[in-house]
């Protein structure tokens, strides 16, 4: 069971990273108007999310490798199980990316974040940089 103060705790429940407690993102990952808007700090102990100006730039480097491994998956299964024709793969492959995108998205802001943000199990709220 992956407990509060591992960082995997953070990266897929998307909570904060320095506390553990607070909310990453403000709305579910299918609110498709709003599925990336995240508070500009922690409500639990006030680390900011945006730990400089076009910070999230480099979750894109996160995203497309979690874009390859989730496509990689899905044509792995698609070959043992069943060895569909091509179009079958590429329907599958682009269906699964695009269904999954929120949730890819939002799960390589939260890696990269935990890569610069460590967990401190005596956090306060206070003013962080
Ligand atoms: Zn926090």
């Amino acid at each position: 069971m992956i407990k509060k103060g591992n960082k995997l705790y953070s990266i897929l429940f998307q909570k904060c990273p320095r506390c553990h407690e607070g909310e990453l993102f403000s709305a579910k990952p299918y609110q498709l108007d709003r599925f990336i808007k995240m508070p500009d700090r922690c409500s639990t102990c006030g680390q900011h999310y945006v730990l400089e100006p076009s910070f999230y730039t480099g979750a894109m480097y996160v995203s497309h490798a979690l874009q390859v491994a989730l496509l990689t998956t899905v044509y792995v299964t698609l070959r043992v199980l069943w060895n569909p024709s091509d179009n079958i793969y590429i329907a599958a492959i682009i269906g699964s990316a695009v269904l999954l995108f929120p949730l890819t998205l939002r799960l390589s802001r939260s890696i990269y974040i935990n890569f610069f943000v460590k967990y401190r199990h005596d956090h306060e709220r206070r003013e962080v940089a």
